[in-house]
């Protein structure tokens, strides 16, 4: 056990001269540190400001999940992960362990004591503060090295700076001659147990090797001490000039932002008649909490790794959305249109899939930034075509088809479904949606959740034509007010027939009932059919037939964005699935190399739907390649945008893979005898 004789005298062999321009070195880093994040401060308090809930509990937790854990920095690109960590890890330890000395010293000073007399600085702790600072220096450079490696490498997604090799030599070199600082101080001081401080014995071991004794070590440890401590003042200096203002953007937006994934934020009329703005036209529409996220962005590349409109060479890239707007940013061009930073033909390609939302570590929302440009867009009358007259069709017509209401139960054509007016007493509304309601091939979904539902002796309902579009592809889309007003609709008939429960097989309604709704005063329980089924399954209302025939053969599942990604309904689809290839024999279910959260998209979120691309040049082309490389059958899906896109997909190829709604496998699997069916 070490004694109080085991420590290291702070500023040994410093002079009194060079402590005095040590300490002004650290006024003018800290200076030029301050001076920095007060620019951007300033920039970011340019932004709108809103009204923003924050609870210091919350905060707190959010910041040693995310700042401090870094769970999702891990996710998907395990190594740059772990070696971020490290790093990060490494530099915090360090940084802590400055922390420490300066408090020890100055506390000593301001009680008369001598530099060999420290207050807590030996015995024990100065043990395993020497352990733990040596080894958060291996850390850190284990960190730095690999990320030089990487960038010599020169990974495609990574943004590419000349300053980012100056951050990464600082840190680098700090590493290094504080290692080497330790060593001779090791040799110079002779310190008592210096088997604490391992590396820097190591280095002492070495240094001796080569010649430098007890008596010439000290010129040799002044000379690094000091390349040492400029080496960290260029880096406070430089701190918020480069990539490294991330860590304090990021951390700050990681901990403060409170939108839930498949939120968007609403807007009001009052707002645009006070603002006379829709959306975001010029940076200083935009809100300070997405002027803070420009800056939290690093430019590591996940989002555009994970961006299916980029896979499919469409002109997005989510970091270089984040990073233009973050070059405005720096250059104060606020009133500069952001559509001459960010193209129209950009923010149209994406599908609002949620996947650069979810795979950023920094919690940068490139997604909110496409939607409010899109706000903007459509409020100034710049989308035509098809995606328009599809929002003219759902005002109009109360479905993106355009088709008339008194055709919106032809699918349930002598299946004899109770509608809510007749039967005020059901618990259950089944939501069918306008695909369902107008669509042939996803008519089919609709019949066989009705055909399960009646098996399972469910008191259900449904809205018939009283049912109007959600509107959630409008307000994907920007048209907001469209939304609203299709939102209002639906909520005042829900409100009437005292709706609490409701089942929909569409995951974009599902978001729509779970996410924007509650903005607008509905609240409702609300399930994918999947949950609905694996329930009554699990509850023993639904029993499989061993004697069904099918002709599935080998099953795929594509997860849908809005099911899986945003709202993490990922097992009961599977367990599904499982129960119908074990119950009626079909060969097996192989899972695509995208699965669950990391699903690709299909390419018909966000209305891009209601966009005429050729099947071939459309997102989601790839995912239909996946699909059919895994040798199945039959793809299932549980969506009916993912059903009619994956259907012209392989019908544009030649094969004969076949697609099918979970409800549709189920329905062919359940026993004769399993309710009235
Ligand atoms: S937005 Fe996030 S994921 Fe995308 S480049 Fe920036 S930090 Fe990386
Ligand atoms: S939401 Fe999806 S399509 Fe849109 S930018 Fe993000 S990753 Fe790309």
């Amino acid at each position: 056990m070490p004694d109080d004789s085991v420590t290291r005298e702070i500023f040994g062999n410093i002079d009194e001269l060079s402590k005095w321009i040590f300490y002004a070195l650290t006024v003018a880093s800290l200076g030029c540190f301050a001076y920095g994040v007060s620019l951007r401060v300033r920039l970011w308090r340019r932004g709108r400001a809103r009204e923003h809930s924050f609870g210091w509990k919350i905060g707190i937790t959010r910041f040693f999940k995310k700042v401090v854990w870094q769970k999702k920095v891990r996710r998907g690109r395990r190594n740059a992960g772990v070696a971020h960590l490290l790093l990060f890890g490494g530099f915090g330890v360090l940084f802590v362990g400055t922390l420490l000395i300066a408090i020890e010293h100055y506390s000593a000073a301001l009680l008369g004591r001598e530099p060999t007399d420290p207050l807590f600085h030996k015995g024990i702790y100065f043990a395993v503060f020497e352990i733990v600072l040596d080894t958060a220096g291996l850390a850190l450079l284990v960190g730095c090295a690999w990320f030089v490696k990487r960038r010599l490498a020169g990974t495609s997604s990574i943004g590419q700076h000349k300053l980012d090799w100056l951050v990464l030599g600082l840190l680098l070199l700090l590493g290094v001659t504080g290692y080497l600082a330790e060593g001779l101080r090791i040799i110079r001081e002779q310190t008592p147990q210096p088997g604490f401080s391992y590396v820097g014995l190591g280095v002492a071991r070495g240094f001796e090797m080569i010649g430098v004794t007890r008596g010439n070590a000290s010129t040799i440890h002044f000379a690094l001490w000091w390349t040492h401590a400029l080496f960290a003042f260029g880096l406070i200096a430089v701190f918020p000039y480069t990539r490294l203002l991330h860590s304090l953007a990021g951390a700050i937006n990681l901990v403060t932002r409170t939108e839930q994934l498949g939120t968007l934020i609403p807007i009001s009329i009052e707002e645009v008649e006070e603002t006379g703005l829709v959306g975001a036209a010029a940076l200083q529409d935009l809100t300070r909490q997405q002027l803070l996220e420009l800056d939290a962005c690093v430019s590591c590349g996940r989002c555009q790794d994970a961006c299916p409109a980029y896979e499919a060479g469409k002109p997005l890239s989510p970091r270089d959305v984040v990073q233009d707007l973050k070059s405005q940013l720096s250059s104060q061009q606020f009133s500069k249109a952001l559509s001459e930073t960010v193209t129209d033909e950009t923010v149209w390609s994406c599908t609002t899939c949620h996947a650069c939302v979810d795979t950023c570590p920094l919690g940068v929302d490139p997604l909110r930034l496409i939607t409010d440009l899109r706000r903007n867009l459509v409020a100034e009358g710049k989308l035509s075509g098809a995606p328009a007259s599809s929002l003219q069709k759902m005002q109009r017509s109360g479905n993106p088809w355009g088709l008339p209401k008194d055709e919106r139960m032809n699918w349930a054509e002598g299946l004899d479904v109770p509608h809510a007016s007749d039967h005020p007493d059901f618990e259950v509304l089944y939501w069918v949606g306008c695909a369902a309601a107008y669509d042939r091939r996803t008519q089919k979904v609709a019949r066989a959740v009705v055909k399960l539902l009646k098996a399972a002796e469910v008191n259900f309902a449904v809205l018939g034509a009283e049912e109007c579009c959600t509107g959630e592809s409008a307000r994907r889309m920007g048209e907001e007010f469209l939304f609203q007003e299709l939102a209002a609709r639906n909520l005042e008939t829900l409100a009437r027939y005292s709706v609490r429960k409701i089942v929909t097989h569409c995951p974009h309604c599902l978001n729509s009932f779970k996410h924007d709704y509650p903005q607008f005063g509905g609240q409702f329980e609300v399930v994918h059919h999947t949950q609905f089924l694996a329930n009554l399954v699990a509850q023993g209302k639904l029993e499989m037939n061993e004697d069904a025939g099918d002709d599935s053969g080998t099953l795929t599942y594509h997860d849908p964005c809005y099911l899986a990604r945003v709202n993490k309904v990922i097992d009961p689809p599977r367990e599904l699935i499982q129960l119908t290839v074990s119950a009626t024999e079909a060969n097996n279910v192989v899972e695509l190399p995208r699965c669950g959260v990391d699903t690709a998209c299909c390419g018909a979120g966000g209305g891009k739907m209601w966009f005429d691309d050729a099947a071939e040049t459309r997102v989601g082309a790839s995912r239909v390649t996946e699909a059919i490389d895994t040798g199945a059958d039959t793809v299932v899906v549980s969506c009916p945008f993912c059903r009619i896109m994956m259907s012209d997909g392989i019908a544009a190829r030649d094969t004969n893979v076949q697609v099918k709604d979970i409800a549709e496998l189920l329905a062919d699997a359940i026993h004769e005898n399993s309710g009235r069916c």
